[in-house]
């Protein structure tokens, strides 16, 4: 017993000297050079802000199923063979045929006022002559679901929850349960339709969009936003104790049985060791129809191909392959995100690491990785190259992909997910003010550096981020 043991401390001993001495790192000399030269780069181009100024002014917005979402796409393949990627194709998503079509809302009594509202994506229209209810305010999301079945029979459902302001963008998932789950919620309720405040930081007379979801087997019914001044006014009404009248009139139009077509468009820089594995990097082509995308996502798009064009000007290709993908659909509920999951089941172990860019418009501060034990080593030296940009290593390791890369992470794919300061974000989330002044060119570079860096620094190291 006695000897086994010593023999085992031997073992050990010399287990840790022979790791000690071929402890190797991600990259060689050589590559981190390389990574020098590439921050470099991407922190004096203005290649990134380029591209989103070429996108909404070519393209603008470019809702699903739209002419200018078909624009989109042909843009996308043309500005990624212009980029220098070795292959570019495209793979179809198909959608519903959606109308936004027009709004009215007012309040007719006690004190008559013109309301701003948007409607909600997906919204199914009201009657012709729009609807005239009294108004039941919620709190929150919970408050209406709370309520007895049947008391909201012939009413309009009005929750008045806002969204509050927080640097990574936290405030936005207690909000936006309203917007998705809201209206099959308050129809279940026996609601008529549903009004909520916007999903929306800001002070400004401007409703925010952002799709809903229809629960199967409940009645669907009209559902629209409204701007956070009006919805502050609803309340004040409400809050005086006499019953409150709206008149409310969408146009909308669903079409659950007619579908639209468009397409995930995929770029690839070729590795040349191992052409098979790929780093993928993304963001979402497709917008809402009232701003132009500049920052939802256009920022994305511009960021993921401004770094993938610094990597293909190298004189050589990366060990790896490089994806960049820019999914469809993904405003109306990751769809084309969850269409390339499919497409690509076969090869979704090749893909070795990814991450989204989808939550503009300011300076990345955090890295969160999610990613196997052994591999976190790799990611504290990738950790260190981003901190003289400013960026710290959120010491979890539970990411899944943001956005679309979620959909992929959950298919198995490790991620890392970057934090950038969100504060502004959603004063422009989903509305006309979505447009390119409010995109920073300066913090544009930075995103640039920090997604270069992260995309070289994957496809050239040989690490497993399983394991
Ligand atoms: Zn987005």
């Amino acid at each position: 017993m006695k000897k086994a043991t010593s023999w085992t401390y031997k073992i050990s001993i010399i287990m840790c000297l022979m790791i000690a001495s071929t402890k190797s790192y991600a990259l060689s000399d050589q590559d981190l050079t390389q990574i020098q030269m590439l921050k470099e780069t991407a922190l004096s181009s203005n290649l990134a802000y380029e591209i989103d100024e070429s996108l909404t002014t070519e393209v603008g917005a470019r809702r699903v199923g739209t002419v200018n979402d078909k624009r989109a796409v042909d843009w996308a393949t043309a500005k990624m063979k212009q980029l220098g990627f070795d292959k570019v194709w495209t793979e179809e998503v198909t959608h519903i045929k959606w109308i936004r079509g027009t709004v009215e809302a007012k309040i007719i009594s006690p004190y008559p006022q013109n309301m701003v509202a948007i409607a909600l994506g997906g919204s199914v229209g009201t009657p012709k002559d729009g609807i005239k209810a009294d108004v039941v305010e919620f709190e929150n999301f919970a408050a209406l679901e709370a309520a007895a079945p049947n008391s909201l029979k012939g009413k309009i459902a009005f929750i008045s929850f806002r969204m509050e302001r927080k640097i990574d963008g936290s405030g936005y998932e207690p909000a936006v349960k309203s917007r998705g789950d809201g209206p099959s919620m308050a129809a279940s309720k026996g609601a008529i339709a549903l009004l909520i405040r916007s999903v929306g930081t800001d002070d400004n007379r401007v409703a925010h969009t952002g799709g809903l979801s229809y629960q199967d087997g409940i009645a669907k019914i009209p559902a629209a936003a409204l701007s956070n001044p009006d919805a502050d006014m609803l309340q004040r009404q409400v809050a005086r104790g006499a019953a409150v009248k709206v008149f409310l009139k969408l146009t909308a139009e669903r079409k659950d049985e007619t579908p639209v077509i468009t397409a995930n468009v995929i770029g690839e820089i070729t590795g040349s060791e191992s052409p098979d594995d790929y780093v993928v990097i993304g963001a979402h082509l497709d917008s809402w129809d009232v701003g132009t995308g500049a920052v939802d996502d256009g920022i994305g798009v511009a960021v993921t191909l401004a770094a993938a064009h610094h990597i293909a000007n190298l004189k050589e290709r990366p060990k790896r392959s490089l994806r960049v993908i820019l999914f469809a659909a993904e405003e109306v509920g990751l769809v084309g995100a969850k269409q390339y999951v499919m497409d690509n089941k076969d090869h979704m172990d090749r893909h070795i690491i990814g991450a989204e860019w989808d939550f503009g418009t300011g300076l990345i501060y955090e890295m969160e990785p999610g990613v196997g034990p052994s591999a976190l080593n790799t990611i504290r030296e990738l950790a260190e190259l981003l901190a003289p940009l400013g960026v710290s290593l959120n010491p979890k390791n539970t990411a899944k992909g943001d956005s679309d890369m979620s959909a992929l992470g959950n298919a198995g794919m490790p991620a890392v997910n970057f934090s950038p300061d969100g504060l502004q974000y959603f004063d422009y989330h989903h509305t006309e003010n979505d447009t390119l002044d409010k995109v920073d060119p300066e913090a544009l570079k930075q995103n640039t550096a920090v997604f270069t860096i992260f995309s070289y620094f994957a496809t050239q190291s040989d690490v497993d981020f399983r394991k």
